[in-house]
């Protein structure tokens, strides 16, 4: 997840209803986690994705007691503690057709963004997304207040209290990875729901002003990678530790190193992934996983601190 230039020029356009094409096939199951509400615009092949990737996730595996960190990050060693992490972080999940700037609700109105905005509301590189947290729905909530914002869901208006509201759009990307990916990848969006130690006042008036917030540990922002690097100018890599290719690095190198149940092709793709997630974390990897930079804080805030 990042945050660019949401809110530059908000207009608050009464009576003004902007709905958004609805893909004839859309899923009208429900998801096979209990806490997930699968929203009506999901497509069939989405939903089925979602669910592939949750019953993948029961079924494997893992022996998080002999993977460092594991359990200060997931809260436990096992499946049930990973379940338990998304129970926490995700709760609806989008479709990659929904127009998000249609779901966005201010004092119940419809908001229309200018078409730079809109462009801004999407990633630059869009193919290779898996999926994208909302969290920076709750910045832009902070943003506008006193106003209401508020997001549509099922045709329900959703109230943005904190980045743990857990709205998560699905990518491109997401319905063709395998399911060790696709947890992964939920993982690290629940990763984006933790606003630890709260947000910062004068990012809220750079979210006003249509800037990036500074602080990145609120929705732990993804900063651009490096000249040189493999993802060089996208917003795919994090400076902090502990961030969300932090949570895939230890989850991916768990089924790697520890699944049994697992088939060698799973564990030779964990084991990349692994590698992979490892090189967009920018601090010193190895330092982070001696302790270095200190435990994991899986907290999650709505302060906001006075600088
Ligand atoms: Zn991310």
């Amino acid at each position: 997840m990042r945050l660019r230039g949401m809110l530059l020029f908000l207009a608050i356009a009464a009576g003004i209803a902007l709905i958004g094409c609805k893909d004839d096939e859309v899923w009208r199951g429900s998801g096979s986690a209990s806490f997930l509400e699968f929203d009506s615009e999901l497509t069939p092949a989405e939903a089925g994705q979602v669910n592939a990737a949750m019953g993948y996730l029961s079924a494997r595996t893992v022996q998080g007691e002999n993977v460092r960190w594991f359990r200060e990050i997931f809260g436990g060693v096992d499946v049930p503690a990973l379940l338990g992490f998304l129970e926490q972080r995700l709760h609806y999940i989008l479709s990659g057709n929904t127009k998000i700037e249609s779901r966005v609700r201010i004092n119940a109105e419809p908001v229309v963004f200018q078409p730079r905005q809109e462009s801004l509301l999407s990633e630059e590189d869009d193919s290779g997304r898996g999926a994208t947290n909302l969290a920076s729905l709750w910045f832009l909530k902070k943003a506008v207040e006193p106003e209401k914002l508020q997001f549509v869901i099922n045709d329900q208006l959703i109230s943005v209290e904190s980045t743990r509201i857990g709205i998560i759009q699905l990518g491109p990307a997401f319905v063709t990875a395998p399911p060790p990916i696709q947890v992964g990848v939920l993982l690290h969006e629940g990763r984006h729901s933790d606003c630890t130690g709260g947000i910062w006042k004068s990012d809220i008036l750079r979210t006003r002003e249509g800037e990036d917030p500074l602080g990145v540990s609120c929705g732990h922002l993804h900063a651009r990678c490096p000249v040189g690097h493999e993802y060089a100018g996208l917003y795919a890599c994090d400076e902090e530790a502990w961030g969300a290719y932090s949570v895939n690095f230890i989850y991916w190198a768990a089924v790697a190193r520890t699944c049994t149940d697992c088939p060698e092709e799973e564990r030779v793709l964990t084991e990349a992934a692994a590698l992979d997630a490892a090189t967009r974390i920018l601090v010193d990897v190895p330092a982070m996983v001696r302790g270095d930079f200190g435990a994991p804080d899986m907290t999650s805030s709505t302060e906001v601190q006075p600088r």
